[in-house]
């Protein structure tokens, strides 16, 4: 494969001078550990305080690596990304609302997402994640299979109703639907509620898309299955294709209560994992659509490769590749550029709600630390190549 991620004038096109300056230096202070730690504190602290950092949020993290704070407020990024043929998937990212209000507030915002996009080529899905839609801790009942009070029947009923709502609303309006996986001790819960709604819902095409975390050593058995079942009532399948988030929390816990840890003993075995379910989707593509959630240049070039080798068209609309705005642009941009179907996540939502998913993208860019080196000699480059 030509290593077309090399290209930084195609990855960066989009910036302005200033814009990669302030990349260059938000990338800088993100590699440096003890200056997250101290930066995740500080924030914290004043946003509890109510003291007005909202501006200087916004100015610098929350702008890398956020849309907006509404749905509108996206536009002209949306439009930017579109300029370069990148689609955008609007992602509502507010985390750990635990009462019932937040949740029909969540269930609003999505349907209203829905409404927002579509018949907008440049926004072809919608996203959130099944906790947003329940308690945490109902999910982990759920999970456990364990007896319901009668009370927590009536919960139950009215988080699956509002999944079906919103799947109904994305299978009338055809927009397609990415629901993210989350922590292992809720996923199997999350897993037959999305598995009951492909079945009703994929019956032509895919339009909901559940997550598979291929840091679980489980999950290849896991996807044949579903295949063979799928195929056994006749629904299509879409998975969005991911390795995983939560790797430390799930072998922290796994150790501390004495069961086994879900997660494949060490990266080489994830990263065959995440090739072979990518691999075992491109030979079964009829029944299966992928969206590839990575930023690992290996996986991509492989993915391509294997395109390539079956004959599989670049637009072919049961492959979309996807990574998250502000992170990877020279993943996301050559891609398209050479005409694969390439998302961007767009997180969006007021800025004080969206701060645990920033500080979250601030520890994961610390913790993986190749990644950020990655960008920082990318910029680097660029900086080079424009003379700055
Ligand atoms: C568009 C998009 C959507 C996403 N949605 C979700 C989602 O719904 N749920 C979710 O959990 N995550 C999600 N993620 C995050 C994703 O799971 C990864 O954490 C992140 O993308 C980093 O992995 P990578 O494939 O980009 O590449 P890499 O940087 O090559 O891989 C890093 C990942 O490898 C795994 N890993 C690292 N070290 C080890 C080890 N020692 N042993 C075993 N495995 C290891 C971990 O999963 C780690 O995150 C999403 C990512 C993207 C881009």
């Amino acid at each position: 494969m030509d290593q077309i991620f090399e290209d930084t004038a195609t990855a960066f096109a989009l910036k302005s001078d200033s814009e990669l300056e302030r990349a260059y230096f938000l990338f800088k202070m993100i590699a440096n550990e003890p200056l997250v730690k101290m930066g995740t504190l500080m924030t914290n602290f004043a946003i509890k305080a109510h003291l007005p950092v909202e501006g200087l949020i916004r100015a610098t993290v929350f702008d890398h690596f956020c849309g907006g704070v509404s749905e509108d407020d996206c536009l002209p990024v949306v439009d930017k990304l579109w300029s370069k043929g990148v689609h955008s998937v609007l992602d509502y990212s507010i985390e750990g609302k635990d009462t019932e209000d937040p949740l029909d507030n969540a269930l609003h915002t999505i349907l209203k997402i829905i409404d927002f996009v579509k018949e907008k080529e440049a926004i072809p899905f919608a996203v959130f994640k099944p906790s947003a839609y329940g308690r945490f801790s109902l999910f982990k009942k759920v999970n456990l299979k364990e007896k319901l009070t009668a009370d927590e029947e009536i919960e139950w009923k009215r988080v699956v109703a509002r999944l079906d709502k919103t799947c109904k609303k994305a299978y009338d309006l055809d927009v397609r639907l990415l629901i993210d996986a989350e922590e292992s001790w809720i996923q199997d819960a999350a897993d037959d509620l999305i598995e009951s709604m492909m079945m009703k819902y994929n019956k032509e095409r895919a339009i909901v898309f559940n997550t598979l975390q291929m840091y679980r050593w489980d999950r290849l058995e896991y996807l044949s299955a579903l295949h063979e079942r799928a195929k056994a009532v006749n629904f299509k399948i879409g998975i969005k294709v991911v390795r995983g988030a939560y790797m430390e929390k799930e072998r922290e816990r796994a150790e501390r209560k004495g069961y086994k840890s879900p997660i494949c003993k060490d990266k080489i075995t994830t990263d065959e994992n995440f090739d072979a379910a990518i691999a075992y989707s491109i030979d079964n593509l009829d029944d299966i659509s992928i969206f590839a959630g990575t930023h690992n240049e290996e996986s991509c070039y492989r993915l391509m490769q294997l395109m390539e080798e079956n004959g599989i068209d670049k637009q072919d609309d049961h492959i979309v590749f996807g990574q998250l705005f502000g992170m990877s642009d020279h993943i996301s941009f050559n891609l398209s550029h050479a005409g694969y179907n390439v998302a961007k996540y767009l997180p969006f939502g007021p800025v004080r709600d969206v701060m645990p998913y920033l500080i979250r993208r601030a520890e994961e860019n610390t913790s993986v630390a190749g990644q950020t080196t990655r960008e920082l000699s990318l910029l680097k480059k660029e900086r080079k190549r424009r003379k700055i």
